[in-house]
């Protein structure tokens, strides 16, 4: 799959076992509060409620990994060109 993909987190299921930073501390951190956010390509994180950030092509694997162990299963990546979740606990 070549197309643009985006990830965000639900941090309302997050347990803050921090796999996904673990995986892919490029795109996931976790913040002081013991819950893992998402970055920006300019390393902030994001911390609004469904923020997004493009995933990286050389990180797709790290980040569909990340998503595969999630245990909250709550990370969500999706086509920037339609919104439809690929991998995640919502993928078809
Ligand atoms: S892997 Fe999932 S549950 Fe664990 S810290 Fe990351 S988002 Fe939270």
């Amino acid at each position: 799959m070549n197309e643009a993909l985006e990830v965000w987190i639900d941090q309302g299921l997050c347990t803050g076992d921090g796999i996904c930073a673990q995986y892919a501390p490029e795109v996931f951190e976790l913040d002081i509060d013991g819950l893992a956010y998402v970055k920006s390509a300019e390393d902030e994180l994001l911390q609004e409620p469904g923020a997004t950030t493009p995933v990286p092509l050389p990180l797709l694997t790290d980040v569909i990994d990340s998503a595969k162990e999630c245990p909250g299963d709550c990370i969500h990546v999706r086509r920037v060109s339609d919104g439809v979740e690929v991998y995640g606990p919502d993928a078809g």
